[in-house]
């Protein structure tokens, strides 16, 4: 098949377009290289089956183009990370929500397979163990900007699910939980990247907080096997599902972690958020995902657990730091 990734050079993206040149498939990707690099893709073997379009899904004109030539369109494109989300609000908003817009509308007018990555931030402060599908979103207020992303994504997921309902656009929808592996930088807030580069340089390990919130870590190979084995399932279309690890630990123990795995004599840093987010920040306390859906339409179990994933990225920081 002809496949178009779109935030193809990002850390999940460039992982999924490895997987697909693996299975034999022409992949296009879409990438606007702004939080997307090069330096992703530099280990992919595609040839002349891997074409890189360097632009913006809000360029109308060329997402035509691309979608026309497509089989399936796995979008990934997104502001991504709470670091960048909170100093870049208005990009945040309007690049998820413009980008899906002029991506959907192509596909429907192709009729091409279309796919959402979207994101258990969706589930807001709600405060059910485990997160489902059909549970409430919670919301904060419209002036504290990390709704703003989450409210952005929620618009998408109402877009495409509206396409399959009024047009039978196939779409499916997932919901990713804190996604982690190599390749993934820390630039943009995400805590273990973060963490890892910290112990590894000797430098403060800072949790935010007081340590005691948690979050379920998913190996990145997890979810490029279940992006894979979407398309070949039709009874995914017109769905939302999560995809995660239901394994949960305190960003505390994580940090402890780390700095186990690595062997660093960094001391723990304990930063209040509003030190590390400025004024008014919210945080979740608690985000496990219920994986029975995504188990029972697509036979997903996670089969990689945090160590895996702390063995992976530690691999790799090193090697890219040279410690
Ligand atoms: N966090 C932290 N230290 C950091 C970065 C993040 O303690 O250097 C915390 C953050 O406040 C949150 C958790 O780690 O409670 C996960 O943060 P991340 O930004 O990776 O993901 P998300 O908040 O979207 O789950």
């Amino acid at each position: 098949m002809r496949i178009l990734v779109t935030g193809g050079a990002g850390f999940i993206g460039s992982h999924l377009c490895q997987a697909l040149l693996a299975q034999g498939h022409q992949v296009d990707i879409l990438d606007d290289l702004s939080t997307g690099s090069l330096v992703n893709l530099e280990g992919l073997r595609g040839g002349r089956s891997l074409s890189l379009h360097v632009g913006s899904v809000n360029d109308a004109p060329l997402v035509e183009e691309l979608v026309s030539r497509a089989d399936y369109v796995y979008h990934l494109a997104s502001a991504v990370g709470v670091r960048l989300i909170i100093d870049q609000p208005v990009r945040t908003i309007e690049s998820i929500v413009g980008g899906t817009t002029v991506v959907l509308d192509a596909c429907n007018r192709h009729r091409t397979p279309f796919l959402l990555t979207s994101t258990s931030e969706v589930y807001g402060k709600g405060s059910r163990v485990p997160f489902c599908e059909e549970d409430d979103t919670v919301m904060g207020p419209t002036s504290t900007r990390r709704w703003s992303y989450a409210c952005a994504k929620a618009l998408d997921e109402f877009l495409a699910l509206a396409y399959w309902v009024e047009n039978r656009l196939p779409v499916t929808v997932v919901r990713l939980f804190n996604t982690v592996g190599p390749r993934q930088t820390g630039q943009y807030g995400m805590v273990i990247p973060n963490l890892v580069e910290q112990a590894l340089r000797g430098e403060p390990v800072t949790v935010y907080g007081d340590g005691t919130q948690t979050r379920c870590f998913t190996h990145v190979s997890d979810i490029v096997g279940a992006l894979l084995d979407i398309p070949g399932h039709p009874e995914t279309r017109g769905q939302v599902i999560n995809l995660g690890n239901d394994q949960e630990i305190s960003i505390l123990g994580l940090a402890r972690r780390i700095l186990e795995i690595t062997g660093s004599p960094s001391p723990l840093r304990i930063i209040p958020y509003d030190e590390a987010y400025g004024p008014g920040f919210e945080d979740m306390h608690r985000r496990v995902p219920c994986l029975e859906k995504a188990a029972r339409l697509l036979g997903y179990h996670p089969r990689r657990g945090l160590d895996d994933i702390l063995r992976d990225v530690v691999e790799e920081k090193r090697r890219r730091l040279a410690l």
